[in-house]
Protein backbone atom coordinates (compact mmCIF):
# COMPACT_ATOMS: atom_id res chain seq x y z
CA UNK A 1 0.00 0.00 0.00
CA UNK A 2 1.07 3.51 -0.61
CA UNK A 3 1.15 5.49 2.06
CA UNK A 4 0.66 9.08 1.51
CA UNK A 5 -2.37 10.70 1.22
CA UNK A 6 -3.42 12.39 -1.30
CA UNK A 7 -5.65 15.61 -1.83
CA UNK A 8 -7.24 14.16 -4.90
CA UNK A 9 -7.58 11.26 -6.62
CA UNK A 10 -8.44 11.28 -10.14
CA UNK A 11 -9.91 8.07 -11.42
CA UNK A 12 -9.95 8.04 -15.38
CA UNK A 13 -7.01 9.83 -17.71
CA UNK A 14 -9.40 10.99 -20.45
CA UNK A 15 -9.59 14.81 -21.34
CA UNK A 16 -11.88 14.98 -17.91
CA UNK A 17 -9.34 13.83 -15.40
CA UNK A 18 -6.33 15.36 -17.07
CA UNK A 19 -8.10 18.83 -17.33
CA UNK A 20 -8.97 18.26 -13.38
CA UNK A 21 -5.33 17.29 -12.95
CA UNK A 22 -3.63 20.19 -14.27
CA UNK A 23 -6.04 22.18 -12.94
CA UNK A 24 -5.88 20.97 -8.62
CA UNK A 25 -1.97 20.64 -9.46
CA UNK A 26 -1.76 24.41 -10.76
CA UNK A 27 -3.42 25.01 -7.35
CA UNK A 28 -0.98 23.36 -5.60
CA UNK A 29 -3.06 20.12 -4.18
CA UNK A 30 -1.36 16.38 -4.29
CA UNK A 31 -2.91 14.35 -6.80
CA UNK A 32 -2.63 10.80 -7.29
CA UNK A 33 -4.06 10.10 -11.26
CA UNK A 34 -5.03 6.46 -12.51
CA UNK A 35 -5.83 5.60 -15.71
CA UNK A 36 -6.76 2.79 -17.84
CA UNK A 37 -5.35 2.83 -21.41
CA UNK A 38 -3.74 6.30 -21.68
CA UNK A 39 -5.72 9.80 -21.80
CA UNK A 40 -9.07 7.40 -23.91
CA UNK A 41 -8.84 5.08 -26.63
CA UNK A 42 -11.83 7.28 -27.79
CA UNK A 43 -9.47 10.18 -28.74
CA UNK A 44 -7.20 7.46 -30.57
CA UNK A 45 -10.29 6.40 -32.61
CA UNK A 46 -11.03 10.03 -33.83
CA UNK A 47 -10.02 11.26 -37.48
CA UNK A 48 -10.72 14.69 -37.12
CA UNK A 49 -12.19 16.74 -33.91
CA UNK A 50 -13.53 19.86 -35.43
CA UNK A 51 -15.00 21.51 -33.02
CA UNK A 52 -12.24 22.22 -30.10
CA UNK A 53 -11.91 25.68 -30.05
CA UNK A 54 -8.56 27.31 -31.13
CA UNK A 55 -7.54 24.02 -32.63
CA UNK A 56 -9.76 23.43 -35.96
CA UNK A 57 -9.14 20.20 -38.27
CA UNK A 58 -6.65 18.19 -35.21
CA UNK A 59 -7.02 14.71 -35.15
CA UNK A 60 -7.65 12.53 -32.15
CA UNK A 61 -4.03 11.14 -31.55
CA UNK A 62 -2.56 14.73 -32.26
CA UNK A 63 -4.60 16.46 -29.84
CA UNK A 64 -4.27 13.02 -27.18
CA UNK A 65 -0.50 14.15 -27.60
CA UNK A 66 -0.57 17.58 -27.08
CA UNK A 67 -3.18 16.93 -24.03
CA UNK A 68 -0.36 14.33 -22.34
CA UNK A 69 2.25 16.91 -23.07
CA UNK A 70 0.65 19.87 -20.85
CA UNK A 71 -0.09 17.05 -18.11
CA UNK A 72 3.38 15.47 -18.14
CA UNK A 73 4.95 19.70 -17.98
CA UNK A 74 3.50 20.18 -14.89
CA UNK A 75 5.34 16.63 -13.45
CA UNK A 76 1.85 14.92 -13.02
CA UNK A 77 2.57 11.28 -13.31
CA UNK A 78 -0.02 9.06 -14.69
CA UNK A 79 -0.45 5.82 -12.96
CA UNK A 80 -1.86 3.41 -15.79
CA UNK A 81 -4.20 1.13 -12.97
CA UNK A 82 -7.69 0.91 -12.76
CA UNK A 83 -9.54 1.27 -9.83
CA UNK A 84 -11.42 -1.75 -8.73
CA UNK A 85 -12.78 -0.40 -5.72
CA UNK A 86 -13.13 2.59 -3.22
CA UNK A 87 -14.06 2.25 0.42
CA UNK A 88 -14.14 4.86 3.00
CA UNK A 89 -12.38 3.98 5.89
CA UNK A 90 -12.30 6.06 9.45
CA UNK A 91 -11.42 9.67 9.62
CA UNK A 92 -13.14 10.05 5.89
CA UNK A 93 -10.42 9.08 3.83
CA UNK A 94 -11.07 7.32 0.55
CA UNK A 95 -9.08 4.20 0.12
CA UNK A 96 -8.77 2.96 -3.74
CA UNK A 97 -8.27 -0.31 -4.73
CA UNK A 98 -6.07 -1.25 -7.57
CA UNK A 99 -4.73 -4.82 -8.76
CA UNK A 100 -1.37 -3.30 -8.29
CA UNK A 101 -1.65 -1.56 -4.78
CA UNK A 102 -4.26 0.78 -2.59
CA UNK A 103 -4.16 4.71 -2.81
CA UNK A 104 -5.22 7.49 0.16
CA UNK A 105 -6.85 10.32 -0.84
CA UNK A 106 -9.16 13.34 0.87
CA UNK A 107 -11.46 14.10 -2.23
CA UNK A 108 -11.94 11.77 -5.27
CA UNK A 109 -12.88 12.59 -8.68
CA UNK A 110 -14.28 10.07 -11.05
CA UNK A 111 -13.67 10.95 -14.54
CA UNK A 112 -14.28 7.24 -16.45
CA UNK A 113 -16.27 7.86 -19.16
CA UNK A 114 -19.09 5.57 -20.47
CA UNK A 115 -19.27 2.74 -21.46
CA UNK A 116 -20.55 1.88 -24.66
CA UNK A 117 -21.31 -1.88 -24.73
CA UNK A 118 -24.92 -2.67 -23.89
CA UNK A 119 -25.46 -3.90 -20.40
CA UNK A 120 -26.23 -7.29 -19.97
CA UNK A 121 -30.04 -7.58 -19.15
CA UNK A 122 -30.18 -8.33 -15.35
CA UNK A 123 -26.24 -7.08 -14.81
CA UNK A 124 -27.39 -4.12 -12.76
CA UNK A 125 -30.08 -5.45 -10.83
CA UNK A 126 -27.78 -8.58 -9.55
CA UNK A 127 -24.13 -6.20 -8.86
CA UNK A 128 -23.25 -7.47 -5.26
CA UNK A 129 -25.75 -10.49 -5.63
CA UNK A 130 -23.44 -12.51 -8.14
CA UNK A 131 -22.53 -9.80 -10.57
CA UNK A 132 -18.92 -8.29 -9.80
CA UNK A 133 -16.39 -6.92 -11.99
CA UNK A 134 -13.19 -7.59 -10.07
CA UNK A 135 -12.13 -11.59 -9.18
CA UNK A 136 -9.67 -10.20 -6.53
CA UNK A 137 -12.38 -8.86 -4.72
CA UNK A 138 -14.81 -11.29 -4.66
CA UNK A 139 -13.50 -14.45 -6.04
CA UNK A 140 -12.92 -15.92 -2.81
CA UNK A 141 -17.00 -15.70 -2.20
CA UNK A 142 -17.07 -18.20 -5.26
CA UNK A 143 -14.80 -20.80 -4.56
CA UNK A 144 -15.82 -24.25 -5.24
CA UNK A 145 -18.83 -22.53 -7.33
CA UNK A 146 -19.26 -22.21 -11.07
CA UNK A 147 -18.82 -18.85 -12.62
CA UNK A 148 -18.95 -17.21 -16.03
CA UNK A 149 -16.57 -14.45 -17.14
CA UNK A 150 -17.38 -12.48 -19.69
CA UNK A 151 -14.61 -10.18 -21.07
CA UNK A 152 -14.41 -7.39 -23.55
CA UNK A 153 -10.80 -6.96 -22.36
CA UNK A 154 -7.58 -8.57 -21.71
CA UNK A 155 -8.14 -8.51 -18.01
CA UNK A 156 -10.75 -11.16 -18.30
CA UNK A 157 -8.30 -13.12 -19.27
CA UNK A 158 -6.24 -13.22 -16.49
CA UNK A 159 -8.48 -13.06 -13.95
CA UNK A 160 -10.54 -16.28 -15.41
CA UNK A 161 -7.34 -18.11 -14.77
CA UNK A 162 -7.20 -17.08 -11.41
CA UNK A 163 -10.78 -17.98 -10.73
CA UNK A 164 -9.71 -21.25 -12.11
CA UNK A 165 -7.47 -22.15 -9.65
CA UNK A 166 -10.60 -21.32 -7.26
CA UNK A 167 -13.83 -22.16 -8.78
CA UNK A 168 -15.41 -25.66 -9.64
CA UNK A 169 -15.77 -24.35 -13.07
CA UNK A 170 -15.11 -21.24 -15.48
CA UNK A 171 -17.10 -20.46 -18.25
CA UNK A 172 -15.10 -17.67 -20.74
CA UNK A 173 -17.66 -15.93 -22.85
CA UNK A 174 -15.12 -13.30 -25.35
CA UNK A 175 -17.40 -9.99 -26.23
CA UNK A 176 -15.92 -6.87 -28.45
CA UNK A 177 -13.91 -9.39 -30.97
CA UNK A 178 -11.52 -10.80 -27.81
CA UNK A 179 -9.09 -13.11 -29.03
CA UNK A 180 -9.70 -15.92 -26.03
CA UNK A 181 -5.60 -16.43 -25.91
CA UNK A 182 -3.30 -17.60 -22.73
CA UNK A 183 -6.30 -19.46 -21.30
CA UNK A 184 -5.70 -22.18 -18.66
CA UNK A 185 -7.30 -25.66 -20.39
CA UNK A 186 -9.67 -26.15 -17.56
CA UNK A 187 -11.91 -22.98 -18.88
CA UNK A 188 -14.25 -23.67 -21.08
CA UNK A 189 -14.39 -20.82 -23.88
CA UNK A 190 -17.87 -19.79 -25.31
CA UNK A 191 -16.94 -17.75 -29.00
CA UNK A 192 -19.43 -15.55 -31.03
CA UNK A 193 -22.64 -15.72 -28.90
CA UNK A 194 -24.47 -13.21 -27.37
CA UNK A 195 -25.23 -13.17 -23.78
CA UNK A 196 -28.57 -12.86 -23.80
CA UNK A 197 -29.89 -12.06 -19.76
CA UNK A 198 -27.95 -12.79 -16.15
CA UNK A 199 -30.90 -14.44 -14.15
CA UNK A 200 -31.94 -15.88 -10.84
CA UNK A 201 -34.07 -14.81 -7.96
CA UNK A 202 -32.26 -13.09 -4.63
CA UNK A 203 -28.91 -14.00 -6.43
CA UNK A 204 -27.35 -15.06 -9.68
CA UNK A 205 -28.51 -18.45 -10.81
CA UNK A 206 -28.02 -18.74 -14.37
CA UNK A 207 -26.61 -16.93 -17.43
CA UNK A 208 -28.54 -17.00 -21.27
CA UNK A 209 -26.25 -17.16 -23.80
CA UNK A 210 -28.10 -17.95 -27.41
CA UNK A 211 -30.54 -20.95 -26.79
CA UNK A 212 -28.26 -22.10 -23.42
CA UNK A 213 -28.48 -21.59 -20.10
CA UNK A 214 -25.43 -21.95 -17.62
CA UNK A 215 -25.97 -22.60 -14.14
CA UNK A 216 -23.56 -20.06 -12.26
CA UNK A 217 -23.40 -18.08 -9.04
CA UNK A 218 -20.88 -15.67 -10.09
CA UNK A 219 -21.19 -13.50 -13.50
CA UNK A 220 -17.80 -11.31 -13.52
CA UNK A 221 -18.06 -8.96 -16.55
CA UNK A 222 -14.63 -6.62 -17.96
CA UNK A 223 -14.85 -3.48 -19.92
CA UNK A 224 -12.89 -0.76 -21.09
CA UNK A 225 -14.65 1.35 -18.63
CA UNK A 226 -16.20 0.74 -15.11
CA UNK A 227 -19.64 1.69 -14.77
CA UNK A 228 -19.95 4.12 -11.76
CA UNK A 229 -22.08 1.89 -9.43
CA UNK A 230 -19.06 -0.70 -9.12
CA UNK A 231 -16.51 1.92 -7.91
CA UNK A 232 -18.98 3.53 -4.96
CA UNK A 233 -22.40 1.74 -4.44
CA UNK A 234 -24.04 4.94 -2.73
CA UNK A 235 -23.72 7.17 -5.72
CA UNK A 236 -27.10 8.69 -6.73
CA UNK A 237 -27.25 8.54 -10.73
CA UNK A 238 -29.81 8.57 -13.36
CA UNK A 239 -29.39 5.90 -16.61
CA UNK A 240 -26.29 5.42 -15.22
CA UNK A 241 -24.73 8.50 -15.41
CA UNK A 242 -23.41 10.39 -12.24
CA UNK A 243 -26.04 12.88 -10.75
CA UNK A 244 -24.18 16.81 -9.75
CA UNK A 245 -24.75 19.62 -9.27
CA UNK A 246 -23.00 22.79 -10.80
CA UNK A 247 -19.99 22.37 -8.47
CA UNK A 248 -19.98 18.41 -10.05
CA UNK A 249 -20.35 17.07 -6.47
CA UNK A 250 -22.13 14.17 -6.34
CA UNK A 251 -24.47 12.94 -3.41
CA UNK A 252 -21.47 11.36 -1.27
CA UNK A 253 -19.34 14.10 0.63
CA UNK A 254 -16.12 14.52 -1.08
CA UNK A 255 -16.74 12.86 -4.33
CA UNK A 256 -17.17 14.80 -7.34
CA UNK A 257 -17.26 13.65 -11.23
CA UNK A 258 -16.76 15.04 -14.59
CA UNK A 259 -17.06 14.64 -18.30
CA UNK A 260 -19.06 11.39 -19.87
CA UNK A 261 -19.77 9.76 -16.95
CA UNK A 262 -22.05 13.08 -15.99
CA UNK A 263 -24.32 12.46 -18.90
CA UNK A 264 -24.86 13.61 -22.32
CA UNK A 265 -23.58 15.40 -24.71
CA UNK A 266 -20.39 12.94 -25.06
CA UNK A 267 -18.19 16.15 -26.34
CA UNK A 268 -14.24 17.07 -25.48
CA UNK A 269 -14.90 20.48 -24.55
CA UNK A 270 -17.73 19.55 -22.33
CA UNK A 271 -15.04 17.13 -20.91
CA UNK A 272 -12.59 19.59 -20.14
CA UNK A 273 -14.73 22.01 -18.50
CA UNK A 274 -16.54 20.12 -15.96
CA UNK A 275 -13.17 18.75 -15.24
CA UNK A 276 -11.87 21.65 -14.69
CA UNK A 277 -14.64 22.72 -12.24
CA UNK A 278 -14.85 19.82 -10.40
CA UNK A 279 -10.96 19.94 -9.70
CA UNK A 280 -11.57 23.90 -8.17
CA UNK A 281 -14.94 22.38 -6.20
CA UNK A 282 -12.61 19.80 -4.80
CA UNK A 283 -9.73 22.36 -4.29
CA UNK A 284 -12.48 24.69 -2.32
CA UNK A 285 -13.67 21.38 -0.38
CA UNK A 286 -10.19 20.94 0.89
CA UNK A 287 -9.13 24.24 1.66
CA UNK A 288 -12.79 24.36 4.02
C1 LIG B 1 -14.76 7.86 -32.42
C2 LIG B 1 -15.05 9.05 -31.53
C3 LIG B 1 -14.92 10.31 -32.06
C4 LIG B 1 -15.18 11.43 -31.27
N1 LIG B 1 -15.05 12.68 -31.80
C5 LIG B 1 -15.32 13.76 -31.07
C6 LIG B 1 -15.20 15.08 -31.64
O1 LIG B 1 -14.86 15.24 -32.82
N2 LIG B 1 -15.47 16.13 -30.83
C7 LIG B 1 -15.86 16.00 -29.52
O2 LIG B 1 -16.10 17.01 -28.85
N3 LIG B 1 -15.97 14.76 -28.96
C8 LIG B 1 -15.72 13.65 -29.69
N4 LIG B 1 -15.84 12.40 -29.13
C9 LIG B 1 -16.26 12.31 -27.72
C10 LIG B 1 -15.07 12.51 -26.77
O3 LIG B 1 -14.00 11.64 -27.12
C11 LIG B 1 -15.51 12.23 -25.31
O4 LIG B 1 -16.58 13.09 -24.99
C12 LIG B 1 -14.36 12.46 -24.32
O5 LIG B 1 -13.30 11.59 -24.59
C13 LIG B 1 -14.88 12.25 -22.89
O6 LIG B 1 -13.81 12.40 -22.00
P1 LIG B 1 -13.87 11.74 -20.54
O7 LIG B 1 -12.56 12.09 -19.93
O8 LIG B 1 -15.13 12.10 -19.86
O9 LIG B 1 -13.99 10.15 -20.79
P2 LIG B 1 -13.10 9.16 -21.62
O10 LIG B 1 -12.47 9.83 -22.77
O11 LIG B 1 -13.98 7.99 -21.90
O12 LIG B 1 -11.93 8.73 -20.62
C14 LIG B 1 -12.18 7.95 -19.51
C15 LIG B 1 -10.89 7.28 -19.09
O13 LIG B 1 -11.10 6.66 -17.81
C16 LIG B 1 -10.46 5.40 -17.81
N5 LIG B 1 -11.11 4.57 -16.81
C17 LIG B 1 -12.37 4.03 -16.85
N6 LIG B 1 -12.62 3.33 -15.74
C18 LIG B 1 -11.50 3.44 -14.97
C19 LIG B 1 -11.14 2.93 -13.68
N7 LIG B 1 -11.99 2.19 -12.97
N8 LIG B 1 -9.91 3.22 -13.19
C20 LIG B 1 -9.03 3.99 -13.91
N9 LIG B 1 -9.33 4.50 -15.14
C21 LIG B 1 -10.55 4.23 -15.65
C22 LIG B 1 -10.62 4.87 -19.25
O14 LIG B 1 -9.62 3.89 -19.51
C23 LIG B 1 -10.41 6.16 -20.05
O15 LIG B 1 -9.05 6.37 -20.33
C24 LIG B 1 -15.59 11.28 -29.91
C25 LIG B 1 -15.71 9.98 -29.37
C26 LIG B 1 -15.46 8.89 -30.19
C27 LIG B 1 -15.61 7.50 -29.58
Amino acid sequence: MNKEIYDIAIIGCGPAGLSAAINASIRRKSIVLLGGELCTPKLQKSPLVSNYLGLPEIDGRTLRDKFLRHTRSLDIPILQEKVESVDRSEGDIFSLQTKESEYQARTIIITTGVTVAELVEGEREFIGKGVSYCATCDGPLFAGQQVAVLAFTNEGIEDANFLADICSKVYFISGGGLVPNGLKEVVEVIENQKVEAITGNEFVSEIKIGDRALAVNGVFIYRETYMPAQLISRLNLTDNHINVDRLFQTNVKGVFAAGDCTGKPYQLAKAVGEGQVAALSAVQYLDH
